[in-house]
């Protein structure tokens, strides 16, 4: 077994950028090219940045564990053009093997794909994955957790928004969602939170929920602003509203996986609504490839409707029938570099502007009483419990494994504590 597997997979590493793949699986491809995702392409998060200008050193021994492991021959880091400071210290930093690609500041330009097609010109197949051209994709934060070579205990997060300071720090995986905000110092009454970016995030309502691997970070905004009310439409608002559909076709256009000739044809969903289901099932095939970047309905649309929800509805019931995707060559189309969405407009468009602020990383001490940790916070089998109610442990001490023969990945608490509860979904500690 590579290093860098057995690495991720006794550390519990799980890809840092909102899958959660569990790493030391990833690991077990080839590749002749390890592409690394900076790009943070969502509007007021900062974490990626960061990391490589406060841990390139850790990052870049991941980097190297990991492209050792892939048999990948080159390195490529994919970071905003904008960040010419940081662009200019990692060329002149960087060892041999490894170099840093500029890449223009549009969304969603950390799509996977679109990443991997901006750095390589390799166009992943359509229902593909990025081996299937020869590159392995990691974030940034994933390589430096394999790179320091200990449990995931801790998850770099910004919180953002309308907060007297943006920052981003490492807070402990199972604090509450409140200790975080709290520790940077967020205001909370008359507030609404984002959890993850602006455009792929969720709203959220109950803050007593826990920070996880994944988690990118917190944006904070006036409880009435227009971006939170979009985002928690009702079902029923969603269709009610899709009628109005005048087939315009923007939201197809400026869709990045059609653009990369994936064929996802949002407007096709949206008259599907209007179908018998048979017709409908016929309209709805290209969500099946949809990547979920909400750039359909928090950009394209000008009637303000929500194309991006009907995709994901229609991709959950295709997968219901049994319908399964088909893999395809993809043919980016001509008009691929012209159509991409500046990040600038896309910001004006979410009416965050009064949000863009500077930024920095800081040490917060984030002061839980309790820990809440999900046995699943990544794809693949929850973990099972290794503790017991009433058990003592100790910072860094495992409380899931991966169970025997399944993907997943382990779970450790990044605190001294006692087991308070162990139950299906999550050990919960009492910090000592
Ligand atoms: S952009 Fe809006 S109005 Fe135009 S086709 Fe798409 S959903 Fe319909
Ligand atoms: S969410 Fe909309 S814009 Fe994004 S990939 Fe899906 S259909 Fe295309």
């Amino acid at each position: 077994m590579p290093d860098a597997v057995r690495i991720a997979r006794d550390n519990g590493v799980v890809g840092a950028g909102g899958a959660g793949f569990p790493t030391h699986v990833k690991l077990r491809a080839e590749a002749d090219t390890l592409v690394v995702n900076a790009a943070e392409c969502e509007p007021l998060l900062y974490k990626d940045q960061e990391i490589l200008e406060n841990f390139l050193d850790p990052f870049v021994e991941g980097a190297q564990l990991a492209a050792q492991a892939v048999g990948a021959s080159r390195v490529l880091v994919g970071v905003k053009e904008k960040h010419v400071r940081l662009i200019e210290r990692m060329r002149d930093e960087l060892p041999d093997g490894m170099e840093v690609r500029p890449l223009r500041d549009t969304y969603p330009s950390g799509d996977e794909f679109i990443l991997v097609y901006d750095l390589t010109g390799r166009a992943v197949p359509r229902a593909g994955i990025p081996p299937d051209v020869g590159v392995v994709c990691c974030n940034v934060e994933t390589l430096l957790n394999l790179g320091l070579e200990k449990p995931v205990t801790e998850k770099f997060v910004t919180v953002s928004g309308a907060v007297p300071e943006t920052i981003t720090f490492r807070a402990p995986v199972g604090a509450s969602y409140r200790d975080v905000l709290r520790a940077a110092g967020a205001p909370l009454d008359g507030m609404g939170f984002v959890v993850g970016g602006p455009m792929m995030g969720s709203v959220e309502t109950d803050l007593e929920r826990p920070v996880t691997k994944t988690c990118a970070g917190i944006l904070v905004l006036p409880e009435d602003h227009s971006l939170l009310a979009r985002k928690a439409r009702s079902t029923q608002s969603v269709h009610k509203i899709a009628y109005s559909c005048d087939q315009c076709m923007r939201c197809s256009d400026l869709c990045p996986r059609d653009l990369l000739g994936h064929d996802v044809k949002p407007h096709k969903a949206m008259i599907s609504l209007t179908l018998s289901p048979d017709a409908a099932q016929a309209w709805q095939q290209s969500a099946l490839y949809c990547c979920e970047c909400a750039l359909c309905t928090l950009y394209a649309c000008p009637e303000d409707l929500d194309p991006f929800r009907v995709m994901v509805e229609s991709k959950r019931a295709l997968r219901e029938r049994g319908v399964r995707p088909l893999k395809a060559d993809a043919e980016p189309a001509p008009m691929y570099s012209y159509r991409r969405t500046p990040t600038a407009l896309l910001v004006r468009r979410l009416g965050l502007e009064p949000y863009l602020s500077p930024h920095r990383y800081a040490e917060v001490a984030v002061a839980p009483r309790r820990l809440t940790l999900p046995l699943s916070q990544h794809l693949g089998a929850p973990a099972a419990a290794v503790v017991e109610k009433g058990q003592r442990v100790r910072a860094g001490q495992l409380v899931g494994e991966i169970p025997e023969g399944a993907l997943g990945s382990r779970i450790f608490t990044p605190l001294d504590g006692t087991v308070a509860r162990v139950g299906r979904d999550a050990v919960v500690v009492e910090v000592a």
